[in-house]
């Protein structure tokens, strides 16, 4: 299924595939502002947890790790049961936490060996971006399902790579897209698709941060692009999503300082504006040179929406202003109380619920694919040649 169709059905459906809680909420936006809790009540685990292997033991990792920790109660719960690292003294430690055996630690040379390994049954794949394809597809030739940190890849080519390795082991691909199970992100999406704010003329979006020169964010050969490929995505993830369409145009600037040593290998800055076939116009920012919050806000023929902050791990808020079909005006101003690692404990269940109930994820790998096509066609106009 398609987020960027989703209607009220499709919501109570995501809500049974996982994303826990979320249709509830959406089916009355006021109970955003109630708390939901971490731990999602409900019925009882009907099915073993799903294992999995965390492919990179950095700071993103943490949090999925800690998202499934609250799985426990989740009807498809998902549990830690295998490491891949190359500091053995981390992940030793990591697997006390855990209660994931020794002999489930894996090295990057030999995490092949995982295939003979029952208890893991997938995959996180938490690396710099350029891993992303060599370690999903070595998963997915060992068996294993694969949910695989965003951008997908480094290039069209590997992500296309990614996808026909996973139809080929005849294991489940996702990319983890945090966003699309998140409350309200969706609440957002789901004002626009009832209609609230009328025909959609314009976004606004931007997500941004100072980057520390020794991150391997700033080598491009780990990295494969600057911002855009690291925050920048969510922008265009979330004008897709927002609007229902696929991009029509993309046209985009992108400037470096000369004199800051941090943008030899990637870009400081890019600006895209997008054209959707609707007419609806996105314009986007990003960048590594300053703190940038991640938002978005929407202007429709009957009304607007913000949500900002719109990308981070908790404290989300979605504003919104529109005439109502009774013609009486509603504001909106919802903070959401939900806290990290929630979004990756909709993610976990999203994808256990898929791998226990055979079912295509959300956000399969066709939806990162699309981005990267995206993204490079933004970087070429940009004049810049990844991708
Ligand atoms: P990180 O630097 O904290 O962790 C990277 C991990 O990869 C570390 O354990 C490191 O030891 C390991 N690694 C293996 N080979 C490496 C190499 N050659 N160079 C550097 N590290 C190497 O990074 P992170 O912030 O956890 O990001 C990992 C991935 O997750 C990236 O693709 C990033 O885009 C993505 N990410 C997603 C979100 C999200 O909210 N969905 C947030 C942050 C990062």
């Amino acid at each position: 299924m398609n987020l960027s169709n989703l209607s009220r059905r499709d919501f109570t459906r995501l809500s049974a595939l996982g994303t826990l809680g979320v249709a509830a909420q959406l089916s009355d936006l006021t109970s955003l502002a109630a708390p939901t809790g971490q731990v999602q009540s409900g019925p009882v685990p009907s099915s073993k947890p799903v294992g999995y292997a965390i492919i990179g033991l950095g700071r993103i990792a943490d949090h999925f790790m800690a998202g499934c920790q609250d799985t426990a109660k989740s009807p498809h719960p998902s549990k830690v049961t295998g490491l891949v690292s190359g500091h053995p003294e981390k992940a030793a430690a990591i697997a006390q936490k855990y209660g994931v055996p020794k002999s489930s630690i894996y090295t990057y040379e030999n995490m092949d060996e995982m295939r003979n390994n029952p208890a893991i049954e997938a995959v996180y794949v938490a690396l710099p971006n350029s891993m992303h394809a060599e370690y999903s597809v070595r998963s997915a030739k060992a068996g294993k399902h694969v949910l695989c940190e965003k951008p997908m890849a480094t290039s069209v080519k590997d992500a296309q790579d990614m996808i026909d390795a996973c139809k080929a082991a005849n294991v489940k691909l996702m990319i983890a897209y945090r966003c699309h199970y998140e409350t309200t992100n969706l609440a957002a999406v789901k004002l626009i698709r009832d209609g609230h704010l009328g025909q959609i003329q314009s976004i606004q979006s931007a997500f941004g941060f100072s980057c520390d020169p020794a991150d391997w964010r700033m080598k491009k050969a780990l990295a494969g692009g600057g911002p855009l490929m690291d925050v920048g995505i969510y922008s265009l993830n979330a004008t897709r999503y927002l609007t229902n369409e696929e991009p029509s145009e993309i046209v985009a600037y992108s400037h470096s300082s000369l004199t800051d040593p941090r943008f030899k290998e990637v870009e400081e800055n890019v600006v895209w504006m997008t054209k959707f076939p609707s007419g609806a116009t996105a314009t986007c920012n990003t960048t590594y040179g300053a703190q940038m919050d991640g938002y978005f806000r929407v202007y429709g023929s009957k009304g607007w929406l913000e949500v900002n902050p719109a990308f981070v791990y908790d404290g989300l808020r979605l504003k919104a202003e529109y005439t109502d079909d009774q013609g009486k005006f509603i504001q909106l101003d919802q903070p959401n109380p939900e806290k990290d690692p929630i979004h990756f404990t909709n993610e976990a269940n999203h994808f256990s619920t898929c791998v226990r109930e055979n079912r295509t994820p959300q956000s399969p790998g066709e939806e990162g694919l699309k981005d990267m096509t995206y993204l490079r066609q933004i970087y070429h106009s940009a004049g810049l040649n990844n991708l």
